[in-house]
């Protein structure tokens, strides 16, 4: 799944939070769960930088909003991809994180078919985070 996306996921879950130990395992575990999805993954480098850019944005804004507990949700949430990042590089040999060494399944769909999900979680995850919608607190 897009790293944007995961970053925006993890700080929507994150929102319920109220700490760092909590956010940052819940922002990891979203990405365990969307990467389980069947999704697209690009292969190249240039929509990569856009994603990451895009990703690094919003992670500081949450950083800076009013809520910056988020801000550890979306960390927890993107971190698990820098070793995808590294490894399009060749800079690490190993993935750990279970999604990226096979350990659990990540299957993958062509572009249009495995965007959608995507933007669905991308504008749920904007919509908790704007407060559009469902209680702050549980
Ligand atoms: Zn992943």
């Amino acid at each position: 799944m897009y790293f944007s996306v995961h970053v925006l996921a993890g700080a929507a879950a994150a929102s319920y939070a109220s700490t760092f130990y909590t956010a940052l395992p819940v922002g990891l575990v979203t990405h365990a769960l969307l990467d389980m999805v069947p999704h697209h993954d690009y292969g190249s480098i240039p929509p990569g930088v856009i994603d990451g850019l895009v990703g690094l944005l919003a992670l500081a804004l949450f950083a800076m909003g009013p809520r910056p507990v988020t801000a550890w949700g979306a960390a927890g949430g993107g971190i698990p991809d820098l070793e995808v990042f590294l490894g399009y590089f060749n800079l690490v040999k190993r993935q750990w994180f279970p999604t990226h060494n096979g350990l659990l399944p990540h299957p993958q769909r062509s572009f249009w078919p495995g965007l959608w999900l995507q933007l669905l979680v991308a504008g749920l995850s904007a919509a908790r985070l704007l407060g559009l919608f469902l209680p702050r607190s549980l």
